[in-house]
């Protein structure tokens, strides 16, 4: 496989899906969907490296975060070769700059000694191999009691999932960039460490600071040369299905996703009571379990994919989706219900029964006290307001939903009505002739 350069983000897309990244570096027309948040992203970083940038003469290029927050704005829409990076909703735009806010307050850039904001490192390695790399902020800690001086590098994350201290230790970002800034000729011999923090915008707090020893660098050096030899030699880049095939751009032409969406979406093939009777027992309860076990999984994965839009709806800051033919709107619905402590002394000052109020259901509470006006206003007066949990419902766009008859009361749940049968003239309900009377 023909790999410019390594970056950390190549590597872990590497490893999820080799025919991914073998498309988007080769197929011409590949186009990767940029997801919302990946755009709130970008614009927040663009600002926060605007902000944190000096201007020849030594002061800050911008002096209000607003005016670098809209010079972002305008670097997004011209991205060299890349379009326009610019997110595509109004509340992206406010979702952007809160994050971009966040990290002006957290890295108050007049207390800090900056050396610099968004780094880019595009060369090779000692051991020959191309590298890309974006750091997001160097800071200048001083020198510590036993003289060392610290470089302490600092990458913003504007997702929803952060990761400890200790998982850091794993990330190729945390030691590529150690590798990178130690191998720096500019700062190499004025630092004596180097450490790694990530900053979780959204969450409020970082993790880190970590660092690695020389030796433990040098061994990621030496692994990434024998990586890189590895990822040159693949012939037939695998395809791998993995959580982010939804916005993968060759989905349509991946034989493991047709197959597996397939799979997943199939529909069982619906047998006649015919087609039933002729079929032998143990092949029945053979299809009764699979039914059950693929009835299992579609709720599951149904119930992931409502759990995937509503943090869609989440992050987006809205509470409605709108695609071609469906969308998919987050509801929650106004209820009523009366004040326990006024229905239950209402109850006593009446000398009934509590427990006949059926958990102070609204129903059960009005038909106690229908005749009493004033209990009734009583009741009315203390009413509590309230909403239901948010539900997702996804609807198709201009098809109208039947609306389900309503249950007669005492109907069980999820049971029918038994039909009522009307006798025939001259025969009782159970079909038996009447006696006459005598
Ligand atoms: S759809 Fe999934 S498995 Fe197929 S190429 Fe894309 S990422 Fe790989």
């Amino acid at each position: 496989m023909e790999v410019s350069a390594l970056s950390p983000s190549k590597l872990e897309r590497l490893r999820l899906c080799e025919a991914r990244v073998e498309s988007q570096l080769h197929d011409e027309g590949y186009e990767e969907e940029k997801g919302e948040p990946a755009l709130i992203g970008t614009l927040a970083h663009e600002c926060a490296k605007l902000w944190y940038r000096k201007g020849v003469d030594g002061s800050w290029l911008y002096a209000e975060l607003g005016d670098a927050f809209r010079a972002a704005m305008n670097e997004c829409t011209n991205r060299q070769g890349r379009g326009s990076e610019l997110p595509r909703e109004a509340s992206s735009i406010q979702a952007a700059r809160t994050l971009a806010e966040q990290i002006a307050t957290h890295y108050k850039r007049d207390g800090l000694n900056i050396i610099f904001a968004e780094r880019r490192y595009k060369g090779n390695l000692s051991n020959a191999v191309p590298v890309h790399l974006i750091i997001d902020l160097g800071v200048d800690r001083g020198v510590d009691s036993h003289g060392n001086r610290t470089l302490e590098i600092i990458d913003y994350k504007t997702g929803f999932i952060a990761c400890t201290t200790e998982d850091m230790y794993d990330k190729d970002q945390v030691l590529m960039n150690l590798l990178a800034v130690s191998l720096d000729p500019e700062y190499a011999t004025k630092f004596t460490s180097f450490h790694f923090t990530y900053f979780w915008v959204k969450l409020g707090y970082e993790t880190g600071p970590i660092s690695f020893d020389g030796e433990r660098l040098k061994d990621y050096e030496h692994w990434l040369g024998l990586e890189y030899k590895r990822i040159k030699e693949i012939k037939e880049p695998t395809e791998s299905l993995n959580r982010f095939c939804a916005s993968c751009g060759r989905r349509n032409d991946c034989k493991k996703y047709r197959e597996w969406m397939t799979e997943a979406l199939a529909e069982p093939k619906l047998l006649t009571l015919e087609e039933m009777s002729v079929l032998d027992d143990e092949v029945l309860m053979v299809q009764h379990q699979k039914l059950k076990g693929q009835m299992d999984k579609l709720e599951k994965l149904r119930d992931g994919l409502g759990d995937h839009l509503n943090s869609q709806l989440t992050v987006r800051q809205t509470d409605e989706i709108t695609g071609k033919n469906y969308k998919a709107v987050r509801r929650s619905s106004q209820h009523d219900s009366y004040s326990v402590q006024t229905v239950l002394a209402l109850c006593q000052a009446h000398h009934r029964d509590p427990a006949s109020v059926l958990s102070v259901k609204k129903k059960g509470a009005e038909e106690m006290f229908a005749s009493n006006p004033e209990a009734m206003q009583q009741l009315t007066l203390t009413m509590k307001k309230g909403r239901t949990a948010p539900s997702l419902q996804v609807v198709q766009i201009g098809v109208k939903r039947k609306t389900q008859p309503k249950k007669k009361a005492g109907t069980p749940e999820g049971t029918r009505e038994a039909p009522v049968i009307q006798p025939a003239p001259g025969t009782s309900p159970l079909g038996q002739s009447e006696t006459p009377a005598l």
